[in-house]
């Protein structure tokens, strides 16, 4: 079952984000790469839970392109917590992001998904 929904391509090197259709039965992972329509850039794919910060600020962008690079993305909602988690503060140094990745990837990231899930159930206030 395939349905076409808006994806969320993401160009790092503008900071803006373009929504585009997505394509009939083709998995997210297989898209080809489109093209920032304003810098001919290839963009990314982050899922359409992605929440991009202002144009503005460029040290957010800095941290999340960091970790959209390692392949982490937006495409439900517990991977979106994930996503800002490991990317952090804006003023996270690319080796404190690595370092947790790296923890999440050793297997210490079902904790720390979990505590996330804890945290957004918490926000909703249900
Ligand atoms: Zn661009």
């Amino acid at each position: 079952m395939t349905k076409r929904y808006k994806e969320r391509w993401v160009c790092f090197d503008c900071r803006k984000m373009f929504r585009q259709m997505s394509q009939i039965g083709v998995a997210e992972a297989d898209e080809p790469k489109r093209i920032c329509p304003q810098c001919a850039q290839p963009m990314m794919n982050m899922g359409s839970f992605f929440a991009p910060p202002p144009t503005a600020d460029i040290n957010l962008w800095r941290v999340a392109r960091v970790v959209a690079e390692q392949g982490f993305h937006c495409r439900k909602i517990s991977a979106s917590w994930l996503f800002w988690e490991l990317a952090g503060r804006p003023n996270s140094t690319v080796p404190q992001i690595m370092a947790r990745i790296a923890k999440h990837r050793e297997g210490k990231g079902e904790e720390l998904l979990a505590a996330i899930q804890k945290k957004g159930q918490a926000k909703k206030g249900k």
